[in-house]
Formats: C-alpha cells, sequence, structure tokens
C-alpha cells in the first residue's frame, strides 16, 4: 500500500515513520502530482488555518477535494479534521469542506490543552489505545451517516464517513500502530 501524507505543515514524519513500520510505502505529498498513484492520504496535525492557506496557495486545495469526493480514503488528524470538516464552530468558512461534521477548535481550552487518556475503540482493537490530544478539536454535530467511533469526556473524538476518517486524537505521536493499521485497511 502506497500512504500519502500532506506535507506542508504539521507532523508528517511520524506518520510516515508509523506507515513503514507496518510494512507500507509512506511517501510526503508536497503538490498536485505527488497525489499519483497513492493508495489513501493523511491530512497530519499541525495549525488548520496555515494547513488550509498553503493548500489554496498551491492551488491544491480542489485537486485534493476531487480525489477524495471520487474516493481516495483519507485519514485527518487533528487539524486534518478541521480540514475535512463541512463547518467549524465560530468560523464563515471552512477548508475542503467535505465530512458532514461541524468541529469546534481548541475544544479543551487553554489550561488542558493538552493531555493523554487510554480508551477502547472498538471498531479498532479490543485494547486500550493511548489517545494524545494538543490544542485538539472535537466534533460538536454529525450527519446521520456519519459513524461515531470514539467519544472522551462524553465529545466526539472520532469518526468516520464514507472513506473519510477522522480522530481528534495523535497516534502518531504514540508507539501504538493500531489507528494507522485500521487506516491502512479501509485503503485496501
Ligand atoms: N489547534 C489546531 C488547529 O486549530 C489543531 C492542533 C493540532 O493539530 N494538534 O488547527
Amino acid at each position: 500500500m502506497k500512504i500519502g501524507v500532506l506535507s506542508l505543515q504539521g507532523d508528517v514524519i511520524e506518520h510516515i515513520n508509523h506507515i513503514r513500520k507496518l510494512g507500507h510505502i509512506g511517501i510526503e505529498i508536497k503538490k498536485v502530482e505527488d497525489m499519483n498513484g497513492i493508495n489513501g492520504i493523511i491530512l497530519p496535525g499541525g495549525e488548520s488555518t496555515a494547513i488550509g492557506k498553503l493548500l489554496r496557495e498551491i492551488k491544491m486545495l480542489i485537486p485534493l477535494r476531487d480525489k477524495i469526493l471520487s474516493g481516495l480514503p483519507v485519514w485527518g488528524t487533528c487539524a486534518g479534521m478541521i480540514l475535512l470538516a463541512k463547518s467549524i464552530e465560530g468560523e464563515t468558512d471552512g477548508h475542503l469542506k467535505i465530512m458532514d461534521i461541524k468541529v469546534k477548535r481548541n475544544a479543551y481550552g487553554s489550561q488542558i490543552n493538552s493531555f493523554k487518556r487510554n480508551v477502547i475503540i472498538s471498531e479498532i482493537s479490543s485494547e486500550p489505545q493511548p489517545l494524545v490530544f494538543i490544542r485538539g478539536p472535537v466534533i460538536t454535530e454529525t450527519a446521520s451517516d456519519v459513524k461515531i467511533l470514539c467519544k472522551v469526556d462524553d465529545k466526539i473524538v472520532a469518526a468516520k464517513q464514507n472513506n473519510m476518517f477522522v480522530t481528534a486524537f495523535h497516534p502518531e505521536l504514540t508507539d501504538n500502530l493500531a489507528v494507522h493499521k485500521y487506516f491502512i485497511n479501509m485503503c485496501n
């Protein structure tokens, strides 16, 4: 499997290392043509406003959107989730606007903007997953065909709709490979 990681800003190499540890090819995606021949794409954590701005600048927003709409599996982690969301609380416009979710940025406030939790996500594994949150968003609304995969403190932090998968947390910053394995299965 050849998995691309959008490489404009954010935690790229950590995702690539996890993909390689699972025996697959992980490549950086820096321009439209880099997407040729990939089986899936990861939109990493970072700063969604910065990544969105760069996507527009290099004229990749629409081609990426089209690829995902035509079925390319995508996993948005944290800022990547914000990029995919159809709407963002308190903001007038979004970025790719293709997943039927509404998100709230920096939803955990300034005091606990980073924290860890061990949670079982039954769709992914029967083992508890170490979830790392770094100024993460939460999902505040979902359409009826969005599958909620995980809640922490009653807040939705992972979901799936067709070929689109999002997590508010960062599995690439842990040693655990289960969530990457789950996404690679989605790409099969
Ligand atoms: N707070 C960031 C944003 O709003 C997301 C943080 C992250 O990706 N770790 O884009």
